[in-house]
């Protein structure tokens, strides 16, 4: 385990750092299922965790609540998300100082996706049109707190191309964010390029894989249609073949042991596992992340 509560800090040691991904809780039964996973996963002891935001701010209640119980309750190290949409700088500015009382050190910064039905991001008149802008203002207002920003190994589904998407992702950085979260991507060549071509670009911030155990191949399909996420055909054919759901899991586990293991020993910064609030591939992957 990583000792500083800035995250970015945590990548100096030169070992791998671990860290999940919750979402807040819709229901009761979600609520109970947040903190039985987080129970369970406790004694892995990650070496951080973050808890999305909802689209348009749906949960900011929820977020802070529950991340809240993660911290206190269980004593990780929550990082929540926030995002540009749906907010004036000063909703933000309350909710930078509610974080901050709250006790988080770090936020990942966002921009949000359009809502649902939408194809455009339309910003808050009073508010930010990109992550970039929001990082500025946080770097400005609350330069005490660590920021992580999103990177798109296969492109952001709206820049034009992946190029000019690095270009935008070193704007973040030069706003003051600390290190970058990858979109999850099934096949390591995407990110292994990325890195290289931010690099080139001039970013020397930590590229932290952002790597989903698949449940099926319907979830997967979902992932390609929102997030333009290429799914090997080799890992396709593998999960149209399964018998049964905890096939299915069993197969999307085996496919992200390989990836890690590839990952850990190209000396990758981080693994963030998306673990969509279940603990069984985090406790069947930790002990490879653990090992590096
Ligand atoms: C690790 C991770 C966690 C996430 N968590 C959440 C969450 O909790 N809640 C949520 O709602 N969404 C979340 N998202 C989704 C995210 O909000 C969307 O992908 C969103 O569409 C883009 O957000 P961004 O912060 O990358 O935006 P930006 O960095 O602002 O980029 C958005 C687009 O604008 C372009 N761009 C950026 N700056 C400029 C500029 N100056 N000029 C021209 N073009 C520019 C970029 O190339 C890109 O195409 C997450 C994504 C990732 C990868």
């Amino acid at each position: 385990m990583h000792d500083s509560s800035n995250i970015a800090e945590k990548f100096k040691s030169g070992q791998t750092v671990f860290s999940v991904e919750f979402f807040p809780p819709k229901n009761e039964e979600g609520a109970r299922q947040i903190l039985r996973t987080a129970k369970r996963l406790s004694g892995l002891r990650p070496d951080y965790v973050s808890i999305t935001y909802g689209a348009g701010g749906s949960t900011r209640e929820r977020t802070i609540e529950y991340g809240d119980l993660l911290k206190d309750i269980f004593d990780y190290e929550v990082m929540p998300h926030l995002t540009c949409l749906g907010n004036s700088r000063e909703e933000i500015l309350s909710i930078l100082s509610r974080f901050e009382s709250a006790g988080f050190s770090n936020i990942m910064a966002l921009r949000g996706d359009p809502p649902k039905g939408e194809t455009c991001f339309t910003p808050h008149p009073d508010g930010f049109k990109y992550a970039s802008e929001l990082i500025a203002f946080i770097k400005d207002k609350h330069p005490n707190f660590g920021i992580g920003c999103a990177g798109y190994p296969e492109k952001h589904p709206e820049a034009a191309t992946l190029d000019g998407d690095i270009e935008n992702l070193k704007k973040k950085i030069d706003a003051g964010a600390g290190f970058i979260v990858t979109q999850m991507f099934f096949d390591n060549s995407h990110y292994f390029r990325f890195v290289e071509k931010c690099a080139a670009a001039g970013i020397d911030k930590p590229v932290i894989a952002g790597i989903l155990p698949a449940l099926s191949l319907k979830q997967v399909q979902n992932f390609k249609s929102m997030c333009s996420t290429e799914i090997p055909d080799e890992l396709v054919a593998k999960l149209e073949k399964a018998a049964t759901d905890e096939d299915a899991r069993k197969i999307g586990l085996e496919w992200a042991e390989g990836q890690i293991m590839e990952l850990c020993a190209a000396n990758v910064p981080g693994v963030h596992l998306y673990i969509l609030n279940r603990a069984e591939s985090a406790l069947k992957l930790s002990h490879l992340l653990r090992k590096s």
